[in-house]
């Protein structure tokens, strides 16, 4: 499955729809300091909301659903969400 990201320009709830990403207003300003959290995404499988840090926004690390209910895993490549195979 690939999913084109919707960036979302200012920080709307309600329009966080499946594979939408909002980038922080301060990205790099918390969490860890040596991957701190960038962005916002909605899982392109249920919309579940997370953080996500610099190594999932540039593809570095796989970013997992943090939902029960769903155990979507995918990366950021480029502007799109790319299903990580599951082994
Ligand atoms: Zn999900």
């Amino acid at each position: 499955m690939i999913v084109e990201i919707n960036y979302l320009p200012q920080w709307i709830p309600e329009q966080m729809s499946p594979g939408t990403v909002f980038v922080l207003d301060n990205p790099g300003e918390s969490g860890d300091a040596a991957d701190p959290f960038w962005a916002v995404l909605a899982c392109p499988s249920c919309a579940t909301i997370g953080l996500i840090t610099r190594n999932q926004m540039v593809g570095i690390l796989p970013v997992i659903c943090g939902s029960d209910q769903c155990s979507g895993q995918f990366f950021i490549r480029g502007d799109s969400l790319v299903s990580r195979p599951v082994s």
